[in-house]
């Protein structure tokens, strides 16, 4: 091993310990998987939302935009104010905490409503900014989180020819379940995801949660953004305490960010 490999070797395992002293492990035993995957990118949320999964050493799923940092940002000015978001400085940090970091969309568009051809090349610009800006960034392992959860099966093919899995609207490619497939068997992956707005939702993500785990078992991935007061359908930073308090002493549950169980389940 030369040194330049002793180097590169050696930071990746101080990288995978870091990450791994957050989070649960693999267990065969866990028949049930929940992801809370929050979008958007809200600066003060995406630090307290780290903080509060921290307190149980768990990591948090964060889906950003990737010219939401930039003043010229102006989609959604109502659930997604610009003064709000983060930068990718705030993205690294909390990347470097172990809390992962997805591509959610180049400037938060409905795909759906434009011309494919602009719709592919927005997806490639978002991805191409992720892999130059993020830390560690690579499209092995990464999930790209459709803005508004809307698709279309052209998009979403070809975005899983970029990427190991696409997050999109759980009536568009889950049909009457409301679960994932768990555990995962292969890659690349279509998967569905709901959410509730743009009132609080604490009480649906009560709701949901509660029949997922009285249920058989899958992959539950529910979408949330802000805290508080920020964005739409937000839920409460005193609520989301509570409920991974709860949520960490249920033996047959796993609770991780989406990627992150791709990566358990891959083994990478
Ligand atoms: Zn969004």
């Amino acid at each position: 091993m030369d040194r330049r490999d002793f180097i590169t070797s050696t930071l990746t395992a101080v990288g995978s310990l870091g990450v791994s002293s957050l989070g649960i492990t693999s267990d065969p035993q866990k028949t049930h998987a929940l992801t809370l995957s929050f979008d958007d990118g809200f600066k003060k949320s995406f630090y307290r939302i780290a903080e509060i999964h921290e307190n149980y050493g768990l990591r948090a799923c964060l889906n950003v935009i990737a010219t939401g940092h930039l003043k010229s940002f102006k989609t959604e000015s109502k659930y997604i104010p610009q003064h709000l978001l983060g930068d990718f400085d705030d993205w690294n940090n909390l990347k470097e905490r172990g809390h992962e970091v997805m591509p959610h969309t180049w400037e938060h568009l409905n795909l759906t409503e434009i011309p494919a051809a602009q719709a592919k090349d927005n997806i490639e610009k978002c991805l191409q900014y992720f892999t130059e800006h993020l830390s560690g960034y690579t499209s092995k392992g990464a999930v790209y989180n459709f803005a508004y959860n809307a698709s279309t099966m052209e998009l979403e093919d070809f975005t899983m020819t970029k990427v190991s899995a696409i997050r999109t609207g759980g009536w568009l490619v889950l049909k009457d379940s409301k679960v994932n497939a768990f555990p995962v068997k292969e890659l690349p992956l279509r998967l569905g995801c709901r959410g509730h707005g743009p009132d609080f939702c604490d009480d649906y993500v009560e709701q949901e949660i509660n029949s997922f785990l009285a249920s058989d078992g899958g992959w539950l991935i529910l979408n949330l953004h802000g805290l508080d007061e920020e964005g739409w359908g937000p839920v409460s930073a005193q609520y989301l305490d509570n409920l991974l308090k709860r949520l960490i002493t249920v033996d047959y549950l796993m609770v991780e960010p989406t990627g992150g169980i791709l990566q358990l389940m891959m083994q990478w």
